[in-house]
């Protein structure tokens, strides 16, 4: 049965899309069975994963309001050898639509029950807010990877996150767990990134990846290619980051 892991953070831009990207790609490198989920009307996951995001007449906008079924939704990355359920700008409306709909945090939930035995992993590419999407997103999951910045104000906004995720374990997904907490975009010469690695550390302990991924020019190169970066430049730093992480994820399933 496929293990569903959200990849979220409210903060913009800290490697959200990145990691779901990679990882998928690296995961499926490792003969995982992966989906990738689009949940951001930004389609960057889709852009990433070499799909057309102008082109699509059935996103995961029709899945979640029930126009179109998940086959009808899903494409295949051949690049990255992985499923994705595509998105698109058509998404964002998505949000006031369902207001009026029954169980509309659960709908990604629902729609996904009908695959979890064609995959081993589905990754969730979650929008940068605490909104209707990224609830879909937590509830649909059975835990969820943090990306970060060891930034000064990274932490603050961590424990938002930590009490959504608190509320939606009390009121809609009592499974959801926080899998890791991953340092991404590191710099280790910077001082302050040390010390807010080691703060990470020492509230979330054995939660923190041993992975880092760090900054790294062809991880920001390769969307451009619509590859992820295992194929892009396999050697490079960055793409030995997710290789790193996909196993690290795989020993920690395993336990
Ligand atoms: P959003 O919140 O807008 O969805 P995000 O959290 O998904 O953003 P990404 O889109 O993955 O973040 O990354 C933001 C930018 O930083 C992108 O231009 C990406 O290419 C670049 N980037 C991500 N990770 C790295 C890295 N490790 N090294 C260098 N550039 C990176
Ligand atoms: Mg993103």
């Amino acid at each position: 049965m496929a293990k569903i892991l959200a990849i979220t953070n409210q903060k913009g831009g800290v490697g959200k899309t990145t990691t779901t990207v990679n990882l998928a790609a690296s995961l499926a490198a490792m003969k995982k069975r992966v989906l990738l989920v689009d949940l951001d009307p930004q389609g960057n996951g889709t852009m990433g994963s070499g799909i057309e995001k102008r082109d699509l007449t059935a996103t995961v906008y029709h899945l979640l309001l029930g126009s179109k079924t998940l086959p009808e939704v899903r494409q295949h990355s051949v690049v990255g050898k992985y499923d994705v359920l595509p998105a698109n700008r058509e998404l964002a409306g998505a949000e006031i639509e369902m207001v009026d709909l029954q169980q509309r945090e659960t709908r990604l939930r629902d729609a996904l029950q009908t695959v979890m035995e064609e995959y081993d992993y589905i990754l969730i590419d979650c929008p940068p807010a605490l909104n209707l999407l990224t609830l879909n997103g937590l509830c649909a999951a059975r835990s969820v990877m943090i990306p970060m910045q060891c930034e000064y104000y990274a932490l603050e906004g961590l424990s938002d996150l930590v009490n959504t995720i608190r509320k939606v374990r009390a009121h809609l997904n009592p499974h959801l767990e926080i899998e890791g907490l991953l340092r991404t975009m590191f710099d280790p010469r910077n001082a302050l990134a040390q010390q807010v690695s080691e703060q990470l550390q020492q509230h979330f302990g054995e939660k923190v990846y041993r992975t880092v991924v760090p900054r790294n020019v062809r991880l920001a190169e390769a969307p451009s290619y619509g590859l992820p970066v295992l194929y892009h430049d396999k050697a490079s730093k960055g793409s030995q980051a997710y290789l790193a992480l996909a196993g690290e994820l795989l020993n920690n399933s395993a336990q």
